[in-house]
């Protein structure tokens, strides 16, 4: 499974991409954001973060806190329908804002399989492990 990957500059900029394997390469970058200050269509924010969405060079102020949700990504970046929800997963791992975590087990056997992002939700997921799969499958 992949994940955003971000890269961390001196001066605090991100420079974020996602290749979640749909065919398209997600890119973003984010700035730190602490000024008061309006900027007109990409909104008011006192601390927070200035993200531009590299695959619509699109651009939006966002609050450093705060759950972000597709569908207000989405909107304030312009993002296309096809291209839910992997433009969310690159923003919110951007701005370190993807605090829900779904965690994968076996319902067989209880093996770790790992996590995906929750969009929103949290908890546990269940599926079956190459092992338990082949078992079932085998017999
Ligand atoms: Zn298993």
């Amino acid at each position: 499974m992949t994940i955003p990957t971000i890269e961390v500059m001196d001066d605090g900029m991100r420079v974020g991409e996602y290749v979640p394997g749909n065919g398209i390469r997600y890119t973003a970058v984010a700035m730190p954001w602490v000024v008061e200050k309006h900027m007109g269509a990409l909104g008011h924010v006192e601390d927070g973060w200035l993200v531009v969405y590299g695959n619509k060079a699109t651009a939006h102020l966002f609050q450093a806190t705060g759950y972000l949700a597709d569908r207000y990504i989405a909107e304030k970046l312009k993002v296309d329908e096809r291209d839910f929800p992997w433009a969310g997963d690159l923003i919110r791992a951007l701005v370190d804002r993807d605090e829900t975590i779904i965690t994968i087990t076996c319902a067989w056997c209880g093996r770790d399989m790992g996590t995906k992002p929750g969009h929103g939700t949290e908890g546990i997921s269940h599926g079956i492990c190459a092992a338990c799969k082949e078992a079932e499958v085998g017999s």
